[in-house]
């Protein structure tokens, strides 16, 4: 028999790595995280750390002795110089085969579009790409996240300015696409093959960066239906074993677009910690750990989660705000202890579970969450 997985490492230490080690103990496991900061959120509820980035293939070397397997929390990693852990026995779940198509923008739509699954066109941004039709979405291959390294261009003259400043950053040149809705939807793979989905959601994004997602979505089944087969198709192309997201655009026609794989846990998932049997971050540990999965299921008829999003920079006290969101009804107060805030960076997050399904009353709802945050 092989020994029982007891001690994780995960490789970064922000807001999803904290709800990992929150989630940790109860599943009786312990979490080390490999993280650049003392201050990163995570580090002070972790059981063990090693202070260094995440793309820092020789501090992983150090993680894995402590650890029997290792995960991830953001795409920021090295993936070559693992590879050489990999080969010497360290453990990866997901493994980095797993990982590969889809650390960069390019890769990863090469391998949707190959894998059968609708994309939006797309190219690899040249030195002379003149697209036929603006506007256009410009994607930083690697590095991007909560829209920085995407861009809406307008205009020729756009694109030519963001050429020159991206100078040889390789980016990915697509369709702008006129959906209906944004949407996600959370599944999980175990060692033993077992496929859980989660609700789908429905998120809203302004600027690029998700502000509120509800759950579940106001959609026909047959929608449902499309996401979770394409996260199936996904889950077993890849050989995953953990838990991932899938985000897509809704056209006009009811016909879904992947628009992004993330290859974690993610913020579109934030209200499984309330709202669902399982949370996420429990999931993606069961998995991680070689456990069974538990089941995904709401346990309340909705819910809507909203991102404490900082509009100012620098350190302010929070307290009486944070005290006035939890005393909605039904709300649960995230607060990711980060000791400087600055415009767009996720603070926390806020999730109301809801007593009935009203998209129009939970929306609402969202509103008057975002409006006591920034009073
Ligand atoms: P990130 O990796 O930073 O999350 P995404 O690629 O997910 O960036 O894009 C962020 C947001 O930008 C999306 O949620 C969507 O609102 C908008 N967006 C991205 N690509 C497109 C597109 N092709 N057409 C229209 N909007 C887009």
């Amino acid at each position: 028999m092989t020994e029982a997985i007891g001690r994780i490492g995960v490789l970064g230490g922000g807001q999803l790595a904290w709800m990992m080690a929150q989630a940790a103990p109860r599943l009786g496991l312990e979490l080390w995280v490999q993280a650049p900061s003392e201050a990163d959120p995570a580090v002070a509820l972790a059981a063990g750390r090693i202070l260094a980035p995440p793309e820092d293939a020789v501090a992983t070397a150090q993680l894995a002795q402590h650890c029997q397997v290792i995960t991830f929390e953001n795409e920021f990693v090295h993936l070559e110089a693992l590879r050489n852990l990999e080969a010497q026995g360290v453990c990866f779940r997901p493994q980095l085969a797993s990982l590969a198509p889809l650390l960069d923008k390019y890769t990863q739509r090469c391998f949707l579009r190959d894998l059968g699954l609708p994309v939006p066109e797309f190219r690899l941004l040249t030195a002379t790409e003149q697209p036929q039709s603006y506007p256009v979405v410009l994607k930083a291959c690697r590095g991007g996240y909560d829209g920085l390294g995407t861009r809406i261009l307008h205009t020729p003259a756009a694109l030519d300015q963001i050429r020159q400043e991206w100078a040889g950053r390789p980016a990915v040149v697509e369709a702008f696409v006129t959906y209906e809705r944004e949407l996600a939807i959370l599944a999980a793979r175990d060692v033993a093959g077992q496929i859980v989905h989660y609700p789908l959601v429905e998120t809203q994004q302004e600027d690029q960066v998700c502000r509120r997602v509800l759950v579940p979505a106001a959609v026909p089944d047959e929608v449902t239906l499309q996401a979770e087969a394409m996260a199936t198709t996904l889950l077993l192309a890849l050989d995953y074993v953990g838990l991932l997201a899938i985000e897509f655009f809704l056209t006009p026609e009811g016909k879904l677009l992947v628009n992004e794989i993330a290859p974690r846990t993610h913020n579109s998932g934030h209200y499984t910690l309330d709202a669902c049997v399982t949370s996420q971050f429990e999931q993606h540990l069961r998995a991680t750990a070689g456990r069974p999965l538990g089941p995904p299921d709401l346990q309340v008829p909705a819910a809507v989660m909203v991102n404490l999003l900082g509009y100012e920079t620098g350190e302010r006290d929070y307290q009486a705000t944070l005290k006035a969101l939890a005393d909605l009804p039904h709300s649960h107060v995230y607060w990711y202890g980060k000791n400087q805030a600055r415009p767009g960076r996720k603070m926390g997050h806020v999730t109301v579970c809801l007593e009935q399904f009203d998209p129009t009353l939970a929306w609402a709802q969202a509103r008057q969450i975002e409006a006591l945050w920034v009073q």
